[in-house]
């Protein structure tokens, strides 16, 4: 068998031009939709990811701003930059680039976003509101990666209702998040979680209709650890050489040769990343959009109030 690709890239770019149409409609109704970033320290990495987002916005609409500290940058300098993009009217929403430097308290420096402009979704409220609504409309922001994963496979063909699926890796932003979205009723899939800690990985894998790799660990994901068919979902990134090339190379959790058993692969670079960007400027449209309900709502409550 060879898999059906589902080529991140070209979904994540039908979807900019989806929402490239939503931010012109806004901008008509008197919003610009605005992505803050936070970002601390020099790392390539993150400078790169930085950058690709600001290179989103301005290709569809969304104004854009950021605020780069020195790695030196202490708890309340952030918490500070935090402060300026929640009271700034321009700013719809924002994110602080992870991971922050070390000594940095993450936690306390994402509580400090308003929810209602977090747009990586990671803001405990954010995250409450996800774990309590099992049925009906989310109305508030979903983290990214885990919004991608699903996304990329419903536009690729792939039906996650009822389906088996074991989630390898449970960080916040993507396994943990994503067990939770793919369980609600709206996708309706049986979820698996495994860790570190998990014992026998292909046990859990060989049951599964789909697969995703969260974790960070290079072609952690062989051949024979999947049942012939299962879609899998390459989430992780780990850096090393390309001994071929001698340059840097960027890997995933899962050994291309995976692809000639699978129903459904995701390349990687090029499958779940760039969903991930298309996801945050869905988050950041949807959440012009709830401002704009909002700005209504409060001009209905003026007009009823004066008519009184
Ligand atoms: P994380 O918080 O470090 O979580 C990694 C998880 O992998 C942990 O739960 C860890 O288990 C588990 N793990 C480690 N070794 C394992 C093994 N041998 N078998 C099974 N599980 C193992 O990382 P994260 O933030 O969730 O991100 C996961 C990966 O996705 C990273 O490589 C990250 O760079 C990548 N990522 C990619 C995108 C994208 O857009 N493509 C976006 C976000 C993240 P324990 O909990 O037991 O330690």
């Amino acid at each position: 068998m060879t898999a059906k690709i589902l080529d991140g890239k070209s979904v994540a770019a039908q979807i900019k031009s989806e929402l490239a149409q939503q931010v012109a409609a806004l901008k008509k109704k008197g919003i610009t939709p605005g992505l803050g970033t936070i970002m601390v320290g020099d790392d390539p990495g993150s400078q790169i990811y930085v950058a690709g987002k600001h290179r989103d916005c301005a290709e569809i609409g969304i104004s854009s701003l950021r605020i780069d500290l020195p790695a030196r940058a202490t708890q309340d300098d952030i918490i500070a930059a935090v402060h300026e993009f929640n009271s700034a009217p321009e700013c719809t929403g924002f994110i602080v680039q992870l991971p922050l430097p070390a000594g940095i308290n993450q936690d306390q420096i994402l509580a400090a976003i308003l929810p209602e402009k977090d747009a990586d979704g990671l803001h405990p409220a954010n995250l409450g509101k996800l774990v309590l609504s099992v049925k009906g409309a989310l109305n508030t922001p979903v983290p990214c990666t885990p919004r991608g994963v699903i996304e990329l496979g419903r536009r690729g063909g792939f039906d996650w209702q009822g389906k088996n699926v074991c989630i390898v890796g449970r960080g916040i932003t993507v396994g943990r998040s994503l067990s939770l979205l793919l369980t609600r009723a709206d996708v309706n899939a049986t979820v698996d979680i495994c860790h570190s800690a998990t014992k026998n990985l292909a046990e859990h894998t060989l049951r599964a209709d789909a697969v995703v790799m969260a974790v960070g660990h290079k072609y952690l994901l062989q051949p024979a650890m999947i049942q012939p068919g299962a879609a899998v979902f390459d989430v992780g990134v780990s850096r090393g050489i390309n001994p071929a090339t001698g340059k840097a190379k960027i890997y995933g959790d899962i050994d291309p040769a995976v692809s000639e058993v699978a129903g459904y692969f995701t390349p990687n670079p090029g499958g779940v990343g760039p969903m991930t960007r298309a996801m945050l400027l869905q988050n950041i449209v949807e959440t012009a959009h709830r401002q704009l309900s909002q700005n209504n709502s409060e001009m209905r409550k003026i007009n009823a109030d004066c008519d009184v």
